[in-house]
């Protein structure tokens, strides 16, 4: 309990996924790709005309690029909250998440376990979490009740140091 720490807890926006190009990182209006359809993966045709079995592009999982459940996706996010929280570039919080999520074979949620500096990541996730309701396989760390770092961000932060982690999935 001593490692987590929330002290301010900023704003986390969603990943930032470029509308044309569907990589992550930079928006459409700095992209330099091919217009790319997000549910197969191919550039050349729009999603609505799109008859192709999903494929996402960034992981190449079966899922279209702007599930949740993309594995991509919620390394994103991390490197996004990384990068508010210690005011780094994308780039170099993009280095860090990377360096602390071994790719080799292991599934992302063994990774998060491993390491407690992880945990000050995931306060912040929490609320996102709920408001997404679509992080599968992350381990909750509720705060309990006395913690000295009152959330400021949003109410449902409240009610839910009294729920056990176990009701979320
Ligand atoms: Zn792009
Ligand atoms: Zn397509
Ligand atoms: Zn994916």
């Amino acid at each position: 309990m001593a490692y987590i720490r929330c002290p301010v807890r900023p704003y986390i926006p969603n990943p930032l996924r470029c509308f044309q190009c569907q990589r992550y990182g930079h928006s459409k209006n700095v992209c330099r790709g091919q217009p790319t359809c997000p549910r197969c993966g191919e550039s050349g045709h729009d999603s609505v005309d799109c008859t192709k079995k999903e494929q996402c592009l960034n992981c190449k999982g079966d899922h279209p690029a702007y599930s949740r459940s993309c594995p991509t996706w919620i390394t994103e996010k991390e490197i996004t909250a990384v990068k508010i929280k210690e005011k780094i570039s994308y780039p170099e919080a993009r280095r860090v998440v990377l360096s602390r999520t071994p790719v080799s074979g292991k599934s992302y949620a063994s990774a998060t376990r491993k390491s407690t500096s992880d945990k000050s990541i995931q306060c912040d996730s929490i609320t996102d979490t709920i408001s997404d309701s679509s992080i599968p396989t992350k381990p909750v760390v509720l705060l309990p009740s006395k913690n000295n770092s009152p959330p400021r961000t949003k109410v449902i932060a409240t009610p839910l140091s009294k729920s056990p982690p176990a009701k979320k999935k």
